[in-house]
């Protein structure tokens, strides 16, 4: 049976930090929706500038556009073991699309963490952030600083602050992630599949705590 585990949590609580190191240690891809977008949006394909309306006003990409890119990233022969989910799915109506995916897979959502912290962690997390140019790698001006500024620490490319991550745009971002992804949280809460990690820890506490609470379920 392949393992899908799908990380929750709002936007700035470190899901995709957690992700590259967890996708690493399993052995399992790290698909992101974010990430796609941007690198749709990166080689200016239609799906990208559509993504891009969206995403600069902080608010969700239509599900049905968003359902597509992932079945299409989840038909890949990389998935077939599995798949570590960051940033999808974002909706109710996702939720349920994955699952119908999943099936098709021969698979099921395995386990859900859930990464919590408070808003204003979450503001200054997003606001002090640097992600790399390359391959997407996050740094914090803060909380977990490159060793040259401005430059990658793993693959020497330039770090530049995401157009979402400005001040206005971070704001909305939590409101939508209130209003429309919170009720994920009940929604696999009561399958049973759900784990609740504190987001507002140093890094390596926050994996150490995922990697127990993964062994557990
Ligand atoms: P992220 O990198 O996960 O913070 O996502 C950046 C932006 O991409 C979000 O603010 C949305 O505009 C868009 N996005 C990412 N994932 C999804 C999703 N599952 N559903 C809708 N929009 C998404």
């Amino acid at each position: 049976m392949p393992t899908f585990i799908v990380l929750l949590g709002p936007p700035g609580v470190g899901k995709g930090t957690q992700a590259k190191i967890l996708a690493e240690t399993l052995g399992l891809p790290h698909v992101s929706s974010g990430d796609l977008f941007r690198e749709n949006i990166k080689n200016q394909t239609e799906l990208g500038q559509l993504a891009q309306s969206f995403m600069n006003k902080g608010e969700l990409v239509p599900d049905d556009v968003t359902i597509g890119m992932i079945r299409a990233r989840l038909s890949l022969p990389d998935c077939r073991q599995g798949a570590l989910l960051d940033g999808f799915p974002r909706t109710i109506p996702q939720a349920e699309a994955l699952e119908r995916l999943l099936a098709e897979f021969g698979g099921r959502v395995n386990h859900v963490p859930y990464i919590t912290a408070d808003e204003s962690v979450l503001i200054a997390r997003l606001t002090g952030r640097w992600t790399c140019r390359a391959h997407g790698h996050i740094f914090h001006e803060k909380n977990n600083p490159p060793k040259i500024p401005g430059i990658c620490d793993l693959d020497g490319s330039e770090l530049y602050q995401r157009d979402d991550d400005k001040n206005e745009t971070v704001v909305r971002r939590i409101q939508v992630y209130f209003t429309q992804t919170a009720p994920l949280v009940e929604y696999y809460r009561k399958q049973g599949r759900l784990s609740e990690i504190n987001g507002a820890q140093p890094i390596d506490s926050v994996t150490a705590d995922l990697m127990a609470a993964l062994k557990n379920k």
